[in-house]
């Protein structure tokens, strides 16, 4: 993808973990990759069709200047994420932040730090049995609406389900939501996590009723087995009422296991 480069800006400010780096300041060296399509910029030849590195970098400068992090971690990582929320156009924002006057009390030329933050496409499935299902859903939409390093894209009908696993309790409402995200893989998981247990989730048996839950079934095209994520979400592909939501708004991503759009999971499913 291509890139506006900002290159060696220098800032001079507050970061680090000694109180007399935090009194003091001293200089710091920022440098951007800011990711974009510049189709638009090319062909136009508008300002206005791509990011104005001089905003852009006047933008860095106010905004390393405005907090004291004791890390150049943490200022790098805020810095990323602050551009990829201000400039609309960006997919992906890497960062190089630089001290060169680090006060470790040897001769080294610089230490730096660089990172990488983008927005990533995921789709998240959603189900309640329990209570007013509609609200608890609409909660959960809401909370994702509220979260600034989420952004929805797509969202099914809501669709009445029979129950899976342990049939002898109340139909689902279920649905799903394409989204794209700043937050990673376990970031997002935990993010679920907490609108679930903030909506008072209750469960009181393994695959029993829950007032909502939700599931990572997507995150890009990645393919994992931690401890607490897996993803595409095991057994997804056996389940008709996260693959029919799915396929309302996204039938043609693709599975990274199978190389296969959901469609045709879908299709093979109800054969
Ligand atoms: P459940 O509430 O039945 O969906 O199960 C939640 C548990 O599954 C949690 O312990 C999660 O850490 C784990 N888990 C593993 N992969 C996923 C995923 N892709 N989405 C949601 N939960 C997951």
């Amino acid at each position: 993808m291509d890139y506006v480069e900002i290159k060696d800006l220098v800032v001079f400010a507050h970061h680090g973990v000694f109180q007399q780096e935090k009194e003091l300041g001293q200089k710091f060296v920022v440098s951007a990759r800011l990711y974009l399509d510049t189709e638009a910029a090319v062909t136009e030849d508008d300002v206005n069709s791509s990011v104005h590195y001089g905003e852009a970098a006047l933008e860095m400068t106010k905004f390393l200047q405005a907090e004291s992090y004791n890390l150049i971690e943490a200022a790098a990582g805020r810095l990323a994420e602050h551009l990829l929320l201000t400039y609309s156009l960006l997919r992906k924002v890497q960062i190089r932040l630089a001290k060169p006057w680090a006060p470790v009390g040897l001769p080294l030329n610089e230490v730096a730090i660089e990172l990488c933050r983008s927005w990533q496409p995921a789709v998240v499935a959603l189900g309640s049995n329990m209570g007013d299902r509609k609200a608890h859903i609409e909660t959960a939409l809401k909370a994702l609406d509220e979260n600034q390093a989420i952004r929805r894209l797509a969202s099914s009908t809501l669709m009445e389900t029979p129950p899976y696993g342990v049939t002898d309790q109340a139909d689902f409402l279920n649905a799903a939501v394409l989204i794209e995200t700043m937050l990673s893989p376990h970031a997002l998981l935990t993010f679920l996590q907490k609108v679930e247990t903030s909506s008072g989730r209750v469960r009181t048996r393994h695959w029993g009723p829950r007032t909502l839950d939700l599931d990572l079934i997507y995150y890009s095209d990645l393919i994992l087995h931690s401890e607490d994520l897996t993803l595409p979400h095991p057994e997804m592909q056996k389940r008709d009422f996260v693959l029919k939501p799915i396929c309302e708004i996204a039938p043609n991503y693709v599975d990274p296991r199978y190389g296969l759009p959901v469609s045709e999971l879908l299709a093979r499913l109800v054969k």
